[in-house]
C-alpha cells in the first residue's frame, strides 16, 4: 500500500500502547507511512479501552468527529481496534464512521483488513465469539510472529520499550471487563521474550517494562522447569545494553512474591518499583470485588516488600464508589492509603461494565456526587503523603532516564530554546523535570533536586 498514510490514536493502558506500536510497525512494513495528523491520513485507526465507561465515551466522541471529516473526505477509512472492538463487535460497524473492527487477539490481521477495506471499499471485521477459549496453536504463533515485528521505530519514548510477558487474565474481578475482551491468561515463552529484549537492546533500548495484567503470576512450563517472573528478570538482566527492568501490573498474592522480591533485591538492573493495586481497604468490598486478599494481607505484602527491597517505591490503584461501598468502607480505604505510604496512587470511580458480574448482580448504588467526593478526598490524602515523601529528595542527586521535552511547557521556568524543559524518571518511577538539551532524550543523566511538589521533582542537570 505504497503512498497511503495512516494515523493511529491510542486510548488506554500500556498494553494498548504496545499494541499500537505493533500495529504501526506492521503497517509501515506493509508500505504505509505515518500521517502527521488524522486530517492528512488515508486511514485512521483508534486503539480503544473498555475498562471504564468514560474511556468508551471518549472513543465515541472521537468517532463523531471522524464522521464529520468523512463527509468531506468519503475515502477516509476508519478502524476501531482493541478492547471496545472485541466488546461491541459488529455493533460498531453500525456507526457511520466505522469501516474496520478488529479485536486485540486479531491484530495480526490488521494489515489485511486495512488493505481489503481500501481496495474493495468494504467493511471488514475480525473479532472472536470464543474469547474465553484458549487460542489454537496457529493463532498463538500468529500473535508471536506479529509481536516480533516490533521495531525501535515504534517506540514512543526514546530508550524505552514495553515487552509483553503475558496476555489476558483469569482473575475475574467482578468489576473488570479485561478477561472478557483479552481472553485467558497466557504466558509467553521466556526464549521469545529474551530474544525480543536482546533485539531491542541492540537498537538502543535501555529500559524494558515487562507487561501483564497480573505480571507477577507469569508462569511458563518448559520440560521440568517452571519459569516465573523472577527467572525472567534474571534472564533479562543478562542482556547487554539493558540497564533498567520494570514490570507492571502486580496482583496482591503470595505466589512467587518472595522470589520476585529477592530478584529485585539481588539484581541491580531490576528497578525497585512495585505497582500493586489494592482497589479498596474494606474487606467486605474486596470480597464483593472478588479480590482474593484482605486489607491486612495486602499491607503484609507491602511490609514484606519494604523489608526485602530497601527503598522500594510502591504505587497503588483504588476504585471508589463500588456498589455497596458505605462511608465506613471508604474510611477503611482512607486508612489503608495512609498506612501504605504509596509513592503515588491512581484513583478511579466505579462505572459498571456490561457483562461483568458486578454489573449483572449489583446495583450501581453509590451516587455520582458521592463517588466524586470520595475520589477527591482520597486523592487529597495521597497528595499529602506524596508531597511529604518527595520532600526527602531535596538537595539529593538522582539518576534519571530522560524521556524528552516536557508536555507541560507552562511549568518551564528559565528554560531556553537550546535548553528547554525536559522530563525523565528515576528507576523508582519518580517524575523529574529539569532544563537541558533535547538531544538527551533516551540518555541517563544526573539531576540535583532543588524543589518538589506532590507529583514532580524539579532539579538541575549536573
Ligand atoms: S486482575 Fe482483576 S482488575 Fe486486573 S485485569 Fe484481571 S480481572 Fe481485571
Amino acid at each position: 500500500m505504497n503512498g497511503k498514510t495512516v494515523h493511529i490514536k491510542n486510548y488506554g493502558c500500556q498494553m494498548n500502547k504496545l499494541d499500537t506500536a505493533l500495529v504501526s510497525s506492521a503497517l509501515c512494513e506493509a508500505g504505509f507511512s505515518p500521517a502527521g495528523s488524522e486530517k492528512e491520513a488515508d486511514v485512521v485507526l483508534i486503539n480503544t479501552c473498555s475498562v471504564r465507561q468514560h474511556a468508551e465515551e471518549r472513543v465515541f466522541s472521537h468517532l463523531g468527529h471522524l464522521k464529520h471529516i468523512k463527509k468531506s473526505r468519503p475515502g477516509l477509512v476508519v478502524g476501531v481496534i482493541g478492547c471496545m472492538a472485541q466488546r461491541l463487535g459488529d455493533k460498531l460497524l453500525e456507526h457511520e464512521a466505522v469501516d474496520i473492527v478488529c479485536g486485540p487477539a486479531q491484530i495480526p490481521q490488521i494489515t489485511k483488513l486495512v488493505t481489503e477495506t481500501l481496495q474493495e471499499k468494504k467493511e471488514t471485521i475480525a473479532v472472536t465469539e470464543k474469547i474465553r477459549q484458549r487460542s489454537s496453536e496457529s493463532q498463538t504463533q500468529a500473535l508471536e510472529r506479529f509481536e516480533s515485528a516490533y521495531g525501535i521505530e515504534d517506540k514512543q519514548i526514546p530508550g524505552q520499550a514495553f515487552v509483553r510477558a503475558m496476555r489476558g487474565c483469569n482473575n475475574f474481578c467482578t468489576y473488570c471487563i479485561v478477561p472478557f475482551v483479552r481472553g485467558p491468561e497466557t504466558s509467553r515463552a521466556p526464549a521469545a521474550i529474551i530474544e525480543q529484549i536482546k533485539r531491542l537492546a541492540g537498537e538502543g533500548v535501555k529500559l524494558v517494562t515487562l507487561l501483564g495484567q497480573r505480571v507477577n503470576s507469569y508462569k511458563y512450563r518448559s520440560g521440568e522447569k517452571t519459569y516465573c517472573l523472577a527467572d525472567l528478570l534474571e534472564m533479562a538482566s543478562e542482556v547487554d545494553g539493558i540497564e533498567w527492568l520494570r514490570f507492571v501490573t502486580s496482583y496482591p498474592c503470595e505466589e512467587f512474591f518472595d522470589d520476585i522480591l529477592q530478584a529485585m533485591a539481588d539484581l541491580p538492573k531490576a528497578c525497585n518499583y512495585l505497582h500493586i493495586p489494592a482497589q479498596s481497604g474494606s474487606d467486605k468490598i474486596l470480597r464483593a470485588m472478588n479480590r482474593r486478599y484482605s486489607a491486612g494481607e495486602y499491607l503484609g505484602l507491602l511490609g514484606k516488600a519494604r523489608a526485602v527491597v530497601p527503598g522500594i517505591a510502591i504505587a497503588g490503584d483504588f476504585m471508589v464508589g463500588f456498589p455497596g461501598e458505605t462511608e465506613e468502607d471508604f474510611e477503611g480505604t482512607v486508612e489503608l492509603v495512609k498506612k501504605a505510604k504509596y509513592k503515588n496512587c491512581f484513583i478511579f470511580k466505579y462505572s459498571p461494565r456490561p457483562g461483568t458480574a458486578a454489573d449483572k448482580e449489583k446495583k450501581d448504588n453509590v451516587p455520582a456526587e458521592v463517588k466524586k467526593t470520595r475520589n477527591i478526598e482520597l486523592l487529597d490524602v495521597q497528595n499529602k503523603i506524596s508531597a511529604e515523601m518527595n520532600r526527602k529528595f531535596l538537595n539529593k542527586e538522582v539518576r534519571v532516564l530522560v524521556e524528552g521535552p516536557s508536555k507541560k511547557p507552562h511549568l518551564n521556568r528559565g528554560g531556553s530554546e537550546n535548553s528547554p524543559q525536559l522530563v525523565g524518571r528515576t528507576a523508582t518511577d519518580y517524575i523529574v523535570v529539569f532544563n537541558g538539551p533535547v538531544s538527551l532524550a533516551g540518555e541517563f543523566v544526573k539531576v540535583k533536586i532543588t524543589e518538589t511538589s506532590a507529583l514532580t521533582l524539579f532539579g538541575e542537570l549536573i
